[in-house]
């Protein structure tokens, strides 16, 4: 039976960890700031940014949130960008996605100042990741990184398989544990013998947003699964890309939806924006 890695409680000890940092901050006189700009009515969304403002209001990161109609035009959201790149209280800016249809959610990001980019989408950053000269890692690749880390799962020499290849997450998560001497397998729709490859995986990180795809054949005995997907079932209850209640009988570790990688996210956010403060006070990082 696996071990289940509770990501409610390691998220809980990384704001912990942010909210310490941020209290030695206000003591020099720096208090660190986010921006969170959301457009249109999307109801997830709204969710997501409440929640990140409840984040920063736990650890006492400075939040300003800016709710635009979903008419607005892209010419106004880029000046929405630049003025909040110039705003010295913000140190980073965050928008939600899905942005509504018609705007450009690529030139938002590359609009943002590289410095204030804590959700390390902007291809500076992007390209930093690559060479591994980084400072702000993408949010839910990181938070899988910790959450391996605090689990006493080590990467170092293991095989690890990673099924999706997006730009948010299987990417970036691929390149995380190559820098950390994992040997790495990058998965996705055209790989053949897919399950045969997962067979082979120390970690197996699933990013591949289908309810359950990932079953107890694919996995090694004793692997660590980790389970980045948020789906939901034939019932509509939210679950992961992997078939919990059987692989977790074979996985030597496994991360649970939710309470496995969801609450990683906002916390390594959290993280990104005490990192973006030290960096623009010129402090070490
Ligand atoms: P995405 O952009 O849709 O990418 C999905 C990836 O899965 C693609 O690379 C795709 O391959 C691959 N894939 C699809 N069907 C496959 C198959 N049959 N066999 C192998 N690979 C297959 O999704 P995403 O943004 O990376 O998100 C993935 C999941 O993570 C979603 O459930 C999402 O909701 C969740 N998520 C969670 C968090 C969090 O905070 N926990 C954050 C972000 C995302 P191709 O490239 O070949 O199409």
């Amino acid at each position: 039976m696996a071990e289940i890695i509770d990501g409610k409680a390691i998220a809980a000890a990384v704001r912990q960890d942010a909210a310490a940092e941020v209290r030695a901050l206000v003591e020099k006189g720096i208090q660190p700031g986010l921006a969170v700009v959301i457009v249109g009515d999307d109801p997830a969304s709204r969710i997501y940014v409440n929640n990140k403002k409840k984040a920063c209001q736990e650890i006492g990161v400075y939040s300003e949130e800016y709710a635009l109609p979903a008419t607005t035009t892209q010419e106004e959201l880029l000046q929405l960008i630049e003025n909040l790149n110039k705003k010295k209280d913000i140190n980073g800016i965050l928008v939600q996605s899905p942005l509504p249809q018609g705007l450009d959610e690529k030139a938002v990001v590359e609009n943002i100042d590289p410095q204030k980019d804590v959700d390390a989408f902007h291809a500076v950053n992007v390209g930093k990741i690559m060479i591994g000269d980084f400072q702000f890692l993408p949010c839910t690749p990181a938070g899988v990184i910790e959450l391996l880390d605090r689990s006493g799962v080590s990467i170092e020499g293991k095989r690890c398989v990673v099924v999706g290849r997006s730009n948010i997450v299987g990417k970036p998560m691929a390149m995380l544990l190559l820098h950390r001497n994992g040997t790495v397998t990058i998965c996705h729709s055209r790989t053949q013998n897919l399950a045969e490859v997962c067979r082979e995986a120390d970690i197996l990180v699933a990013a591949v947003g289908r309810p359950k795809f990932i079953t107890k054949d694919m996995v090694k005995p004793g692997a660590a699964v980790i389970d980045v997907g948020m789906d939901r079932d034939e019932n509509g209850k939210l679950c992961g890309d992997v078939d919990f209640d059987a692989v977790k009988e074979i996985a030597g570790y496994i991360t649970p939806v939710p309470g496995g990688v969801g609450p990683m996210t906002i916390a390594m956010l959290m993280k990104n924006v005490v990192c973006a403060a030290k960096i623009q006070n010129g402090l070490p990082v």
